[in-house]
């Protein structure tokens, strides 16, 4: 058995991210950058104004002591150019985006003037700059925008297109096959046999990883055989980066996860882990010609698949796409309850969490076994409660990772 951490560094330094691929901006939401971008143009690329207004030159208001009548030369909407300068004692009257003409420093919002027969009147002093958006105040020409590992949001996008990029390279998405074991398991929707229980870990692996911005290429419930499952977890290899499987993958006689992998000649990183839930952790490698499937066991019980996830099969995920922050966020909070536990195994603690004026506090919110799902829509959290701990007295500080499900 060894321990959380250096099953975590073992599954990190193990990773080889994806290749790269050129997408249009429409698709790319959610996707990683592989490469920087840098700006062609300068945004906003031209001066413009902020408002409805009247383009000015600040000193004809500033020589009139109060009251300034200019001459509206034209009017120009936004998308039009105008190409004269303004002269002392004139105005052009512009719309929000127009450019402002050369000449003009400044524009007067409409709700400030008065205009009749061709002519303005202002009635205060204009100063320089006022509603005047400069050519690059967003973005200078040859600007960093993006950073490579950088995880494409909405403003990523907005940001791109403004500076008139209609393609990014992003990584590729890994590719995801999933093996659901277990004779018990019935499908929700279907009459509940005796004995049986409803599958859960299909419905949570896959809103999991759907939240992870893979691609799952397939999902099968494969039943506690070993040449089924061997069958199931080739076929799996053939066209995904990584295979996770749900259950079979501890001590009992029909854990066939383990034997699977290594008849098929993957190679076993670990297997068991120090840690509560998901003790029976595994972690493989399958050699494909020059491709490397990596194989996640986790254990069956609901709470350990969803913690696991969380704490192993996430960061890895998040660094084969690319991500440059892969880790969990993590914060430090104190607890507001005593913890007991054995020693031995470091125990992931589900917590509530809330602010308080001492920092973060870090409630546990119910019930901690694996099997158990309830608690787990309260979670907020997950305490790391070292393994060498077996009791935290109330305000012992601890380090809470924040779950992205
Ligand atoms: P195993 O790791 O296969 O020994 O399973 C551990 C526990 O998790 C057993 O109580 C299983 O019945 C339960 N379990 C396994 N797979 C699932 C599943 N897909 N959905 C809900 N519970 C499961
Ligand atoms: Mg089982």
């Amino acid at each position: 058995m060894i321990s959380y951490e250096e099953a975590k560094k073992l599954v990190l330094e193990n990773v080889v991210i994806l290749g790269k691929e050129k997408i249009s901006l429409d698709k790319a939401w959610g996707r990683v950058a592989a490469l920087p971008v840098k700006s062609k143009i300068a945004v906003p690329p031209f001066r413009n104004s902020a408002v409805d207004g009247y383009a000015v030159r600040s000193q004809d208001t500033a020589e009139s002591q109060g009251i300034v009548r200019l001459k509206l030369l034209a009017e120009q909407p936004a998308g039009e150019y105008f190409r004269k300068k303004l002269g002392k004692g004139q105005t052009l009257k512009v719309m929000t985006g127009a450019p402002v003409p050369a000449g003009a420093d400044a524009v007067v919002p409409r709700e400030e003037v008065e205009e009749r027969d061709g002519w303005i009147v202002i009635r205060r002093e204009i100063k320089k700059g006022e509603n005047v958006r400069e050519a690059g105040e967003d973005v200078q020409k040859g600007q960093k925008i993006i950073a490579p590992g950088t995880l494409l949001r909405t403003p990523h996008l907005g940001l791109l297109a403004a500076c008139g990029c209609h393609q990014v390279t992003v990584y590729r998405k890994p590719r995801v096959a999933v093996l659901i074991t277990g004779n018990e398991l019935c499908q929700p929707g279907q009459p509940l046999k005796p004995g049986k229980i409803y599958d859960s870990n299909s419905t949570t692996l896959k809103a999991l990883l759907r939240s992870s911005g893979v691609e799952i290429v397939s999902l099968r419930l494969v039943k506690d055989n070993l040449k089924t499952l061997m069958a199931a977890m080739k076929k799996a290899s053939e066209k995904s980066d990584l295979i996770i499987t749900s259950g079979g993958v501890s001590v009992g006689d029909y854990d066939l996860v383990k034997e699977a992998a290594q008849k098929l000649g993957a190679k076993q990183i670990f297997w068991k882990v120090a840690q509560k839930p998901a003790k029976p952790l595994a972690f493989y490698a399958l050699k494909k010609g020059r491709r490397t499937v990596w194989i996640f066991g986790l254990p069956g019980n609901p709470g350990a698949v969803m913690i696991s996830f969380e704490e192993y099969v996430r960061p890895f995920i998040k660094k084969i796409s690319g991500r440059s922050d892969f880790l969990p966020e993590e914060i430090e909070a104190r607890l507001t309850q005593p913890v007991k536990k054995k020693r031995g195994r470091l125990n992931f603690l589900r917590v509530k969490l809330n602010k308080s004026d001492q920092g973060w506090l870090a409630t546990p919110c119910g019930p901690q076994e694996s099997g158990i799902i309830s608690s787990l829509t309260k979670t907020e959290g997950l305490a790391l409660i070292p393994a060498e701990a077996d009791f935290l007295e109330a305000g012992s500080p601890v380090k809470v990772h924040l779950v992205e499900w």
